[in-house]
């Protein structure tokens, strides 16, 4: 079935406010097409900024992260209804970086996916395998443990609300890339966990994205896997002539 592509950009910790907002009117002036859907992703400080300069464009805005509470005691933290508010769509949760670094589990995933849901955000749960893993043949079983674990008691309606990316660690920022049968198998492995999961609606309406040093001259191929929906890109989504190369490509 015809899933229309995502193409989301994730910032992580670069662009000042300024340098944002600039990035951001850059891709939206040289867009040029609606028949994707376009995302950028950038810290919390940009924005509620990004948004408001966006508030003309089609191109959506999301956050890199949010805590599972609505609100409270808990310094430091980001809500669901706080990024809602300041104009995020989409939310990306558990990322590999915040696994590495930041002790991202499956438990805490499961709570900011239920935040995200609560808040009426469209989370992106990010899953992949090591390069260990990969080379010990546990690729399929990593995955499922991720998602069942993330998803552990969510209802089919629930997991209609989810976008997933396939996020293999070891071509997270590394210039690596997985083959385009290497990202074809893995989402349709993710798509069938899907529909034994929750049930065949979901599997086939659910946006898998590809992520892992995706850029213009990789883009087509990958885009272009039956399985794949769209891109969650880092690097090279940090300049407007790279992020619009890969969208001009898909
Ligand atoms: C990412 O951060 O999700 C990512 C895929 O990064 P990069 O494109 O730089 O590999």
């Amino acid at each position: 079935m015809a899933r229309r592509l995502l193409i989301a950009g994730n910032w992580k910790l670069h662009k000042t406010v300024e340098e944002a907002v600039a990035l951001a009117g850059d891709i939206a002036a040289g867009l040029g097409r609606d028949d994707l859907d376009v995302l950028v992703i950038p810290g919390f400080l940009a924005l509620e900024p990004v948004a408001l300069s966006l508030s003309a464009s089609p191109v959506l805005v999301g956050g890199q992260n949010l805590y599972w509470e609505d609100l409270g005691a808990f310094t430091g933290e980001t809500s669901g209804p706080q990024l809602k508010a300041a104009g995020a769509r989409y939310v990306l949760v558990g990322h590999s970086e915040r696994r590495q670094y930041f002790g991202e589990t499956e438990a805490t995933c499961r709570l900011r996916l239920a935040a995200a849901l609560r808040a009426g955000l469209k989370p992106i749960l990010c899953v992949g395998e090591t390069q260990a893993q990969r080379e010990g043949g546990q690729t399929e079983g990593v995955l499922e443990s991720q998602l069942a674990g993330a998803l552990a008691g969510f209802s089919p309606e629930q997991g209609a609300g989810i976008t997933l990316a396939y996020e293999p660690v070891w071509a997270i920022g590394t210039g690596l890339t997985a083959s385009e049968s290497q990202a074809n198998e893995a989402h349709a492995h993710i798509r069938a966990w899907l529909g034994a999961r929750f049930d065949k609606d979901v599997a086939n309406t659910t946006r898998i994205l590809y992520g892992g040093s995706v850029k213009p001259a990789n883009a087509a191929g990958l885009l272009n896997q039956p399985e794949v929906d769209g891109a969650l890109i880092g690097g090279a989504s940090l300049s407007a002539e790279s992020f619009l190369g890969i969208i001009r490509a898909a």
